[in-house]
């Protein structure tokens, strides 16, 4: 153990890359390391390199693991702290909470992906103050952590926002959709792959002008428009890669209006919706630092 500073450890496990870091929020990161997801084995015998390195160094207090999923997050399940049944070609039903807690014997917190970047957005960004809001990344996937009264929601299993149909014009859009599940869900219509596949090229060469974000912003604006008459959050934080492009926040913002027509009385969405559907105030470090307040929860 080491003797220095106290620091919690993050791991953000996504499907192409894992970052893990040391540290204690957004202004004290101590170190930091990024490496692609391979095997299991490889992938999270480096986790515990470089978590055993700062060990020596820091006072580790607790890890935390935000991760793609689906993962099983029920403390009295069998297989609590696994991802499950992951289309991740080697990733299905792998024990990432075990393995850590065994090698460090420190409380280890664990939630999805989406859920650990909600929790961070919590603690230091834009959603500083709510008790109930969500966080969606549109990126390789669709997902979104949930937060409602101040909980992150997990219930059955925990939520799957991306994988909701959406209406689907075929006359306007006729492509089938990408989802291996679902074919034409929202992520199967709207993720980076998506668009890919629909227009031939990369979302991020599409020009800002493109009608590709129109189309984009209308799937957002209807999947927006359903957490909000299901959940009420108080805000959404939409991040992602396919979230870069700025263009889309007015446009999705002025969907959801139309969408919702007036019913949902609130100022929050009939005059600031500038602040009501925001992009995240920890910008790419949301999943990080989210896995290291997921550790400061577990062990604050
Ligand atoms: P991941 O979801 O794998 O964690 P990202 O959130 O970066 O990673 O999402 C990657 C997807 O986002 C890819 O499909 C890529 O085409 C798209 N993307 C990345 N950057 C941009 C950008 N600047 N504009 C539009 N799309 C982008
Ligand atoms: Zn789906």
């Amino acid at each position: 153990m080491g003797s220095g500073n106290k620091v919690w450890g993050g791991i953000e496990a996504g499907g192409t890359k894992f970052v893990c870091a040391a540290g204690s929020g957004p202004d004290d990161i101590a170190a930091l390391a990024k490496f692609p997801t391979t095997t299991p084995q490889e992938t999270l015998s480096r986790v515990v390199d470089f978590f055993k390195q700062q060990s020596q160094v820091f006072d580790l207090q607790a890890l935390g693991v935000a991760s793609f999923g689906p993962v099983d997050l029920h403390p009295d399940s069998a297989t609590y702290g696994f991802i499950t049944s992951t289309p991740k070609p080697g990733w299905k039903n792998t024990e990432v909470v075990g393995v850590l807690q065994r090698e460090f014997g420190i409380p280890v917190g664990f939630d999805t992906d989406v859920n650990g970047a909600a929790h961070g957005e919590y603690r230091w960004g834009a959603a500083r103050g709510l008790s109930t809001f969500i966080y969606l990344t549109v990126g390789t996937g669709i997902g979104g952590g949930v937060m409602v009264e101040g909980n992150l929601l997990h219930g059955l299993t925990h939520p799957e926002t991306g994988h909701i149909y959406l209406s689907h014009d075929r006359n306007a859009d006729p492509f089938e959709g990408v989802c291996p599940y679902h074919g034409d869900c929202f992520e199967g219509l709207a993720s980076g792959p998506s668009m890919n596949k629909r227009w031939g090229k990369p979302a991020e060469e599409l020009p800002a002008d493109h009608q590709a974000w129109d189309l984009e912003a209308d799937y957002i604006s209807k999947a927006l428009s359903i957490y909000v008459c299901c959940l009420s959050p108080q805000r959404i934080v939409l991040g992602g890669g396919v979230m870069k492009q700025q263009q889309l926040f007015p446009k999705v913002r002025r969907g959801v209006q139309e969408i919702l027509n007036g019913y949902i009385v609130s100022p929050a969405i009939q005059e600031n919706i500038d602040e009501y559907i925001v992009p995240p105030g920890l910008g790419d470090r949301a999943g990080v630092l989210g896995a290291i307040a997921l550790a400061q929860k577990a062990c604050p």
